[in-house]
């Protein structure tokens, strides 16, 4: 058995869908290929789904963080606080607009931003703290946000892979105004492509989103630019593929959450073999990914290649040790437990349509390297 780690049939089961939606925006009279009536059918029916008084969407989740930190108005002389072990966007963004991302640790076992480290870092100078939700589970949201009302700051909350989640009845998305979503292919509700939103309750917010995304533009005037923006326009193709994927988004999730259960009543007994596996229940939890964290995860990485069991090392160096934020990353600082986890976390596939046999075949190949 051969079980690669990024599958080349994700969307195999779509394959029909996504023709019918290419030939249907492709012959439609509109001839409409950017922000048509498809993307702001999407954008209704994931406010209905989440409850947010607005979602615009945009080109990717990267393009919906840079909407929002610049729309939020912060720029050079801001901090943002951001996670220390995470993807490059959670400080790219902070950094292109002129701001100083500053890195918090992460909580040792979840991976997610540490909120005491956060509260420390707070300085005259931040605006914002940017979370985002890793692998399995939700950041500390209650926490982090009762950070940010002390000290008067933004939450920008980075569900990009938390699409659908759920944490003490909010779901994702919800927890900071405002929050993300990414459709970038591995993530959640993926797509065959490029796309990304911004979810907001703030009329001012959501409004300026709208117009940064299209150069500044309202909408209704054409090339009366209101404010200098970006092109970070959604795709109707995507739009239509999304909107007949989404039916089917919850069964997914419930797919994903079987099997992180599976595996974590098969890994319990690994506990005390260097094994630590995600904590397990519904609430909070995303299962985008499927993080161990292993003490001999180089042995075991090459013991599941060899099994034909595709797996994947995240973040292997925190971003504060990266060349690109060498002039971000505060001297005498350091972030031990994002390190560590960048060092233990090993990721084994956790996709919807992976077979019973497969997941059973991955979950004893873990075991067996530990007998
Ligand atoms: C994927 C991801 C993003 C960026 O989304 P794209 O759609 O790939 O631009 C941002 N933050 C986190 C935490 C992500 O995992």
């Amino acid at each position: 058995m051969t079980i690669p780690f990024f599958p080349p049939d994700l969307f195999a089961a779509d394959r029909d869908t996504l023709l019918d939606c290419l030939y249907e925006v492709g012959t439609d009279p509109e001839q409409k290929f950017i922000l048509g009536r498809r993307t702001a059918e999407l954008e209704q029916a994931l406010r209905e789904i989440t409850g947010a008084a607005d979602v615009i969407a945009c080109g990717s989740g990267t393009g919906a963080l840079t909407l929002a930190v610049h729309a939020l108005r912060i720029g050079p002389g801001d901090e943002v606080i951001v996670p220390a072990f995470c993807c490059q966007p959670v400080a790219s963004t902070v950094a292109n607009l002129g701001a100083t991302p500053v890195f918090a640790d992460v909580d040792p076992w979840t991976m997610v931003m540490d909120p005491e480290d956060t509260e420390r870092l707070v300085s005259e100078r931040t605006r914002a703290i940017m979370p985002a939700h890793v692998f399995s589970v939700m950041a500390d949201m209650p926490k982090l946000n009762s950070v940010a009302r002390r000290h008067g700051l933004a939450v920008i909350e980075d569900a990009a892979v938390a699409q659908g989640a759920v944490l003490d009845g909010v779901p994702a998305g919800r927890w900071g105004d405002p929050g993300v979503f990414s459709f970038f292919q591995v993530k959640a509700f993926g797509t065959a492509g490029e796309g990304g939103v911004v979810l907001t309750d703030k009329p001012d917010l959501a409004r300026a989103v709208r117009m940064l995304r299209n150069h500044g533009q309202d909408g209704t005037h054409r090339f009366l630019h209101h404010r200098i923006g970006y092109n970070s326009r959604f795709d109707e193709v995507i739009a239509a593929f999304q909107l007949k994927r989404l039916p089917g988004f919850a069964d997914r999730l419930e797919r994903r959450a079987r099997i992180a259960e599976y595996y974590g009543e098969r890994f319990a007994p690994l506990r005390d073999r260097g094994v630590q596996a995600p904590p397990s229940g519904r609430n909070g939890r995303c299962y985008y990914v499927y993080s161990l964290l292993v003490d001999r995860r180089e042995d075991l990485r090459a013991y599941l290649s060899e099994r034909g069991v595709g797996t994947h090392v995240y973040y292997p160096v925190p971003l504060p040790r990266q060349p690109a934020f060498a002039a971000h990353a505060t001297a005498g600082r350091t972030w031990p437990n994002a390190e560590r986890a960048g060092l233990r976390n090993l990721a084994i596939p956790i996709w919807p349509h992976l077979t019973d046999a497969q997941v059973e075949f991955i979950a004893s190949s873990v075991c067996e390297f530990f007998e």
